[in-house]
């Protein structure tokens, strides 16, 4: 499947990526993953090269790309075996900056656009509690202003970069009273006082660092508020729509991944004086498999086309999500099943695969929100707002 409108310079491009991820990731990705940390000069090394500022403007040192060159980036870092790293790229890019480009002050955002997209600063978004994960308007961290400061007191988990990371753009309440439209944006530093982080222990994402953050009457100056005070739930909710796309294009990505590594050893492996390839059960499974890929990924290409245009898409995105990610987990669970035993060792990357792809469904929006975002458009006729399409 080859989206139409790629183009030579696309096809050049993703050469080019492939090239310096064989070369800069993944040779160390087993590292990252043993050490549960993946080395900062990465993402150095990624900034030299302007991969880190695929879609931003060229005043802060970024390629100012169409959407396709992202897709792209999603694609080719899905097929390096870690999840883990993967992600942490991904939030840096496309779940967290965003927010700081969209409706940072000129001032903030020459302080930290120009440092993401260098690769010197890594960057998370901090939205779910402990109380208040699929329920955003439900959280209760609060940031109180006095003067020209605001001080925030509560606490988030499951921030990925939340650990490493050096700031977090953070879903608070300035106004309790107000429920969603009391929602704002903070940006606060890792190594502001008051900033304690914690890292889980996970199933899957090894490399990727995943924290449980404390703020306890962090001081963090008003001007570090982004946009407007109120109006952060709004801005989350718009956001999210880049989010899903970017981490459907991942989940699936990582499906084709499997079924590719599936072939190599399915080659190789021989039972009953044949290979496995040349089982007919199995050569139907690996026909089932790439024919769910190809069809859902047809439509992941049409939600990056809606991307390009500016679309606001929430049901597309939506539904590119729910099914991308459900499809991974099944995808990889089916992989891993023609691998015999060696499929739950170690030794094959599969096995990493069948781990970090299981949280596809519960990210970003767990399927069963995609499904209640998707039913309330298609049974209840909510339309949500096309008029914010840019
Ligand atoms: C590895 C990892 C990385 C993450 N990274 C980040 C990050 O960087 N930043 C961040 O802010 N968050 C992050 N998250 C959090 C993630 O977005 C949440 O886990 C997710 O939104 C679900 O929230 P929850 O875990 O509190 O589950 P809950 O909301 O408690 O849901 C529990 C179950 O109930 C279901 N459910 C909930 N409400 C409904 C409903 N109305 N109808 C039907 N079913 C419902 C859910 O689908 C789920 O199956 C990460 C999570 C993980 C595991």
């Amino acid at each position: 499947m080859q989206a139409t409108l790629l183009t030579d310079e696309h096809q050049t491009f993703r050469e080019t990526l492939r090239a310096f991820i064989r070369k800069e990731i993944a040779p160390y990705v087993d590292q990252w993953e043993k050490e549960g940390q993946i080395d900062r000069s990465i993402w150095k090394k990624m900034g030299e090269m302007g991969f880190m500022g695929l879609n931003y403007p060229e005043a802060y040192g970024g390629l100012d790309l169409d959407f396709y060159y992202s897709m792209i980036f999603c694609e080719e870092l899905s097929y390096c075996y870690s999840g883990g790293f993967t992600i942490s790229a991904l939030v840096i890019q496309y779940m967290s900056a965003p927010y700081l480009l969209k409706y940072g002050s000129s001032a903030l955002k020459e302080r930290y656009l120009p440092s993401i997209i260098a690769g010197d600063l890594v960057s998370a978004v901090a939205i779910t509690e402990p109380g208040a994960g699929s329920d955003v308007k439900n959280i209760k961290t609060t940031a109180v202003r006095l003067g020209d400061y605001y001080y925030v007191n509560g606490s988030k988990t499951f921030i990925t970069n939340g650990y490493y990371g050096d700031f977090f753009i953070t879903a608070v309440k300035t106004d309790p009273s107000k429920g969603s439209k009391g929602i704002s944006l903070l940006l606060i530093d890792r190594d502001a006082v008051g900033v304690q982080a914690n890292k889980l222990s996970k199933l899957g994402w090894h490399a990727s660092d995943t924290a449980e953050l404390s703020f306890d009457e962090v001081e963090v100056p008003v001007a570090n508020l982004l946009g407007e005070e109120g109006a952060g739930f709004q801005y989350l909710m718009d956001g999210l729509q880049l989010e899903r796309l970017t981490a459907a294009i991942h989940s699936l990505a990582t499906a084709e991944s499997a079924l590719r590594y599936t072939l190599d050893y399915m080659e190789n492996r021989e039972t009953f004086g044949k290979k496995l390839q040349e089982f007919q059960a199995l050569r139907h499974r690996i026909a089932t498999m790439s024919a769910e890929i190809e069809t859902t990924k047809a439509f992941v290409y049409h939600c990056c086309d809606l991307q390009q245009w500016g679309r606001y898409a929430v049901k597309e995105c939506s539904i590119a999500k729910l099914q991308a990610s459900e499809l991974a987990v099944g995808v990889v669970n089916r992989c891993l099943q023609l691998f015999g035993g060696y499929g739950f060792t170690e030794d094959y990357k599969i096995a990493r695969l069948y781990r970090d792809v299981r949280v596809g469904t519960l990210i970003a929006g767990t399927s069963e929100i995609m499904l209640e975002i998707i039913a309330k458009m298609v049974i209840d006729g909510v339309d949500y707002d096309r008029a914010k399409e840019r």
